[in-house]
């Protein structure tokens, strides 16, 4: 008799717990996965995939205005949000099958339930007690909104989570936060017509990316109707008959349909029996593991937002494949977290990767910035003023490019494909060696031969820092 009941038990069928489950059972383990809601995870039924469908609705809004531009009359537009709830529901309806199709064929027992941890080596399923044993426990339980800050009557604020299905389009809403779901949804909101208000804590946007794209981002969205309060919180929330009644810092006072909070998320660990097994959590309560994702007790391994390393969907499907080969395909791998190209899905999206200028002027003694900022060709028949903010940031000394970061149509394409270079240590010269293809707004990036600015770090004396200024004493 087997020792275990499954090889592998799996906690969470999102992102990283689905691919770890497929790739395991692929390696002869048998697996068993439980999910409490639906297949597929935040990223395919309420984020990424979702998102990225609104992101397209709400860019009509441009098409229809720029078509004139190139000969075209089009009737007056109009945007029925309930049938595009309805097409995005099945289209996540179909994905989250396909997930589940995927399971199946792979040979995953598939538990539709909540399960919590019992000990190092056994799981209970809420839906019907019954306790499984395994050799190994991988938590991929991900993470959720926070309903942050804590002011009277945030239970009134929604967050990503119910954002997606919405029963009206609301006319007015205000959305805290400064981060990627805040810049993300008020810029599909603003487009698709509803007057959107943002409200931040910091005085600019996205704190982490690259400050010119940060700028520029910013009077964009402005330029899309957003109305943008840095230095912002709310202080109360209050319902009305008609509509909600929010106080902000600094005096302010805002009716809104909707409120959204945008704040962050928190890795999902409570009430999982991390206490009962002996599992370490940091102090955001996200479960702490090694480089191969393994925790603190040997038979028990956690994968994606729930480790709180980078909460992105493709590391949490690397993590989940690099655990499988680890514990099941005899092929330790670790994943590496540097230079992962990132985009904000806004309109223009941002889309970079590697360091910052900011970042890369800390670390390294000399940075090299080369910038472009220009006219997409289609913005001039549109009539449209919108500038491409392109900047590659470069080591100096050696020539490597440190990173790449774009704001303007198509960005998110251009950072995956800047990922392969960046990531395999281009140099400058490289890029400048790479033929352009004309016309497009990426061959901006292999043309940049004017340096922008050069930022050269003090070096200290021998004896360090502390050494006297040259020519005193
Ligand atoms: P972010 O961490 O991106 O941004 C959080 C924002 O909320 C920041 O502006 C932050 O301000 C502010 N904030 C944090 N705590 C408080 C508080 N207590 N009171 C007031 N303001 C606060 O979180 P998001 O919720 O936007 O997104 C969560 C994560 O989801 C992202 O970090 C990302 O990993 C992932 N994601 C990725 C997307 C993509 O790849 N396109 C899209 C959407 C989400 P401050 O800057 O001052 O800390």
């Amino acid at each position: 008799m087997a020792a275990y009941d499954v090889d592998l038990f799996v906690i969470g069928a999102g992102s990283g717990g689905v691919r770890a489950a497929r790739i395991a059972a692929a390696h002869g383990a048998k697996v068993m996965i439980a999910e409490e809601f639906r297949i597929g995870g935040t990223c395919v039924i309420r984020g990424c995939v979702p998102k990225k469908l609104m992101v397209y609705a709400s860019r009509y809004k441009d098409h229809f205005a720029d078509a004139a531009g190139f000969g075209w009359t089009l009737a007056e537009a109009s945007f029925d949000w309930q049938k595009l709830v309805a097409a995005k529901e099945k289209e996540i309806s179909r994905l989250s099958a396909i997930y589940r199709d995927n399971l199946d064929k792979a040979g995953v027992e598939i538990e539709d339930s909540r399960a919590t941890i019992e000990d190092a080596h056994r799981v209970r399923l809420l839906a019907d007690g019954r306790k499984v044993s395994a050799r190994i426990i991988l938590i991929s339980t991900g993470a959720a909104p926070v309903l942050e800050p804590d002011v009277p009557g945030r239970e009134y604020a929604i967050t990503s989570n119910e954002i997606f299905d919405l029963a009206e389009l609301p006319k007015r809403m205000l959305i805290i936060g400064g981060g990627y779901i805040a810049v993300e949804f008020a810029s599909i909101f603003a487009r698709l017509g509803t007057e959107v208000s943002l409200a931040s804590r910091g005085e600019n946007l996205l704190r982490g990316f690259d400050d010119d794209m940060r700028t520029g981002l910013r009077e964009r969205l402005a330029d899309a109707g957003v109305k943008l309060n840095f230095g912002m919180l709310p202080t109360r929330i209050e319902k009305t008959p008609t509509s909600y009644r929010v106080s902000l810092t600094k005096g302010g006072r805002l009716d809104a349909d909707q409120v959204m909070i945008a704040t962050g998320r928190r890795p999902n660990t409570s009430g999982l029996g991390l206490e009962k097994a002996g599992v370490e959590r940091d102090s955001l309560g996200a479960v702490r593991v090694d480089a191969f994702s393994k925790t603190n007790v040997e038979s028990i391994y956690a994968v994606g937002d729930v480790t709180n390393r980078v909460a992105l969907t493709p590391v949490a499907i690397r993590e989940g494949h690099a655990f499988a080969e680890t514990v099941f395909g005899g092929r330790p791998e670790a994943v590496v977290h540097s230079n992962i190209p990132t985009a904000v899905f806004s309109t223009p999206e941002l889309g970079c990767v590697g360091l910052t200028e900011m970042d890369a002027r800390a670390k390294f003694d000399c940075v090299d910035i080369y910038m472009a900022n220009f006219r997409p060709l289609k913005a001039t028949l549109a009539g449209r003023a919108e500038k491409t903010l392109m900047k590659i940031v470069v080591d100096g000394v050696s020539d490597r490019v440190l990173g790449v970061h774009i704001l303007g149509e198509d960005a998110s394409e251009m950072a995956q494909l800047l990922g392969i270079a960046v990531k395999m240590g281009a140099k400058k010269v490289d890029f400048d060696a790479t033929m352009a293809l004309h016309p497009t707004s990426a061959e901006e990036l292999v043309t940049m031969r004017t340096r922008t600015a050069r930022f050269e770090r003090e070096v200290a004396g021998p004896e360090g820092p502390d050494a006297a200024p040259l020519g005193s004493g």
